[in-house]
């Protein structure tokens, strides 16, 4: 019975362990990488081999939890990872074992194999839930049981251990499903709400904090890299003619331009207000001009449709300013403030680089 206990306590304490390096990874299925898949396997037979040394011996029967860890193996990450978890249960009941009592190493590996072919068709027909998973248990008992009074040869025997080895199985998987299940919700809520606190709510783009953590990020980097910080011209104008609703639509459809038009490891955000920020890793002036010419003339091009406004148009002056990472980005960014700003001065609808003699005129 203690046996049994510390098997169980085990289990949990290596399954809330052995998750925490799981925890920002993808949900694993039946479609994700094989590697992920074998590493889940890997896992789940060390897990098992923990409670097989922590097992108890009664003749030539080892009665533990292990068949939990196989049938978690299964459910998530189908045969591959129960086939590693098992052979991993194999290799370890072949160490455990004395050489007079090798039947009992024969008939464990008879059941392991079995107990996986069967629980493999299971999984073919089944989703993952509770029901499932505890049917996959029980045929793990199911197996186990006539393996169990083979080996002890004694009816009494049979009957004490195996009434807590059935109770402590399914109990153990209960808990194990729940204990994953948890675990996996938690962790997933943390991902959303570090999400939601890094999106603007109008546009969906990287919101403030977000740009403000990237741009700390590039700074410290001694890769060159560009800014671009936009306004839309005008803006106040739009809004006081069709109204707040149209302006935020407005900022949806210039949000999404913008993304549209920029390069994967670019970050394209709402720095607040009417204002978007480009930061573009390892570019030169030059190329983020490019990239600010292109947005200019696709948004002085097209037509921001709003409900009541179908032909509505809009035009962006944009800033630009490079940093070879010898000053800060606080600096990178008010310098693309500065050229903004000559770009709102000249005339609006254009786009600047920061030159030393921008900094001159404004002083
Ligand atoms: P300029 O060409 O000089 O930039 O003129 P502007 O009118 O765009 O400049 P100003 O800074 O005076 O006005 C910005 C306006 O942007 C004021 C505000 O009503 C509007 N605005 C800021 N945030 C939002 C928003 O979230 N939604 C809407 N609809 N309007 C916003
Ligand atoms: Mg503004
Ligand atoms: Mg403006």
């Amino acid at each position: 019975m203690n046996q049994f206990i510390i098997n169980f306590c085990l289990l949990f304490t290596t399954i809330t362990l052995l998750f925490l390096p799981f925890r920002n990874q993808p949900r694993i299925s039946l479609n994700s990488k094989w590697s992920i898949r074998l590493i889940l396997g890997a896992v789940a037979g060390l897990i098992a081999v923990l409670l097989m040394f922590n097992g108890i011996q009664i003749d030539v029967a080892r009665v533990d939890l292990r068949i939990v860890p196989v049938a978690i193996a299964m459910l998530i990450g189908g045969f591959p990872s129960a086939i590693v978890a098992g052979a991993m249960i194999i290799g370890t009941r072949y160490f455990l074992t004395p050489v007079d009592q090798m039947e009992g190493f024969y008939l464990s590996t008879l059941i392991i194999v079995l107990f996986i072919t069967t629980i493999g068709i299971i999984r073919r027909f089944v989703h993952v839930s509770m029901r499932h998973f505890q049917l996959m248990v029980l045929v793990g008992i199911l197996y186990s049981l006539p393996a169990i009074y083979i080996l002890t040869h004694s009816w009494s025997t049979f009957f004490k251990i195996s009434i807590a080895y059935v109770f402590f199985n399914l109990l153990a998987g209960f808990v194990a499903f729940r204990l994953l299940t948890e675990l996996r919700r938690h962790f997933e809520n943390i991902q959303y709400q570090q999400k939601l606190a890094m999106t603007d709510a109008l546009t969906g783009l990287a919101n403030r904090r977000r740009l403000d953590d990237s741009l700390s990020l590039v700074g410290s980097t001694d890769q060159g890299y560009s800014l671009v910080l936009i306004d839309i011209d005008f803006f106040k104008h739009v809004n006081d003619t069709y109204g707040h609703d149209a302006g935020d639509d407005v900022l949806r459809q210039l949000g999404m331009t913008l993304a549209s038009l920029t390069r994967p490891d670019d970050l394209v955000g709402r720095y607040g207000g009417e204002e978007f920020l480009i930061i573009l890793p390892s570019t030169s002036a030059k190329e983020a001009q490019k990239i600010a010419e292109l947005a200019r003339l696709t948004v002085a091009r097209n037509l921001f449709p709003t409900a009541d406004v179908p032909d509505l148009q809009i035009t962006i002056s944009l800033g630009i300013s490079h940093s070879s990472g010898s000053h800060t980005s606080l600096e990178a960014l008010q310098q693309a403030d500065k050229a903004l700003y000559y770009s709102k001065e000249s005339g609006r609808n254009r786009s600047t680089i920061y030159t030393k003699e921008l900094a001159f005129r404004q002083a």
